[in-house]
């Protein structure tokens, strides 16, 4: 095992990282020098037309920029349509065997196509994929998976056996001049996800989609996708990324957009900094950071960051820093505005007075 990693990175090394190219599903570029891009996966079936729907708006609702739907058979193939007239976001049709949906998919509309060409048979079945792809200018996701690695690559380490696959599945798009890839390797174990980025990422140019899979419910999957994710982008490596969580897709995005507001790479958003408060608080520090949370995220303010923090000690550092913040102390707050002191308020008119000002700045 440890002598096939030593081996294959060594090969690597002789390889040159190259700049990621561009590609587009429906009007979201993914790669080259566009913002990260952030997608879920509807978790009702398309077929229930209407809750489909509901989801799709739900999702674009919280800032999800395209979304991903199961497409296990031709009347979820032919229910396509009706989305794509009711909705502006891209949709991307995840595939798996069957080659005539992924056709289907395209006659339908779909912006996008998760499919690994190795698995959907003969080599004129691929071929029909990949010239209704072209025909269209889709993409094709090359999408691989720890719980589902091939036979031939089952005997190597799992983290090279993840690029193994997914390089199998690019090379039959690529010997068909098909280009216009995006790459997944996904694994719920974060140290095998981030070595297969890296290794791709060495021997190819396609963008990547990211994500920790099957990374958990609640808390234990944020932390287990933040750390993967995070840790992926930190070395500049993800074009578009999931976060994989059991339960509603919704929370997937507002996870997603604090991973990516928290390492500063989205504006769109707020970053908020909160203490974690001690023997020093004298304001009900909690609440008052809870209703800035749950305030800035309902008045979708973008590109502040604001620091709320429990008394003088660190306080005035950090909400100096902040482009808004406030300083406690006892059952008051002196509020920083764009690193100065404004003024000082009664401890409840802290949190309307923080969203007012943010307002005017965001
Ligand atoms: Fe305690 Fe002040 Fe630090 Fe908050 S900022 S944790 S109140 S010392």
């Amino acid at each position: 095992m440890l002598l096939g990693r030593i081996l294959f990175d060594l090969l690597s090394l002789y390889l040159v990282s190259m700049m990621r190219r561009e590609i587009k599903c429906g009007n979201v570029k993914i790669g080259g020098s566009n913002s990260i891009s952030i997608q879920s996966m509807l978790n009702v079936p398309i077929v229930k037309r209407e809750p489909a729907l509901k989801q799709c708006l739900d999702l674009k609702n919280v800032g999800c920029e395209i979304i991903r739907v199961a497409i296990p058979d031709m009347e979820s193939a032919d229910a396509i349509s009706y989305l794509k007239e009711n909705i502006d976001i891209p949709l991307v049709a995840d595939i798996h065997f069957d080659y005539r949906l992924a056709v289907a998919s395209m006659e339908r509309g779909i912006d996008k196509v998760r499919i690994n060409p190795g698995n959907i048979g003969s080599q004129e079945n691929i071929k029909k994929v990949v010239s209704a792809a072209k025909e269209r200018n889709i993409p094709i996701r090359v999408g691989v998976n720890s719980g589902s690695i091939e036979k031939e690559f089952r005997h190597l380490p799992k983290e090279v056996a993840l690029v193994k696959s997914a390089l199998k599945h690019v090379e039959i798009l690529e010997k068909l001049n098909f280009n216009d890839i995006v790459v997944s390797m996904k694994s719920s174990d974060i140290r095998d996800t981030l070595y297969s980025y890296e290794k791709l990422n060495e021997l190819r140019d396609y963008p990547l989609h990211i994500g920790i899979t099957e990374s958990g419910i609640n808390e234990k999957g944020i932390i287990k996708s933040s750390i993967g994710i995070g840790a992926l982008l930190l070395r500049d490596l993800g074009d578009t990324i999931r976060v994989s969580l059991t339960g509603d897709p919704v929370e997937e995005i507002k996870v997603a957009r604090d991973i990516l507001s928290s390492l500063g790479l989205r504006k769109d958003t707020f970053d908020l900094v909160s203490c974690p408060t001690c023997g020093r608080t004298k304001v009900e520090l909690s609440k008052i950071a809870s209703e800035v949370e749950s305030r800035f995220r309902a008045e979708k303010i973008q590109g502040v960051k604001v620091a709320v923090m429990g008394c003088v000690v660190n306080g005035p550092g950090e909400a100096g820093d902040a482009d808004l913040g406030v300083a406690c102390g006892d059952g008051k707050g002196t509020i920083f505005l764009n690193g100065r002191i404004l003024e000082t308020v009664p401890e409840n008119q802290i949190s309307s007075r923080l969203i007012e000002l943010a307002k005017e700045l965001g």
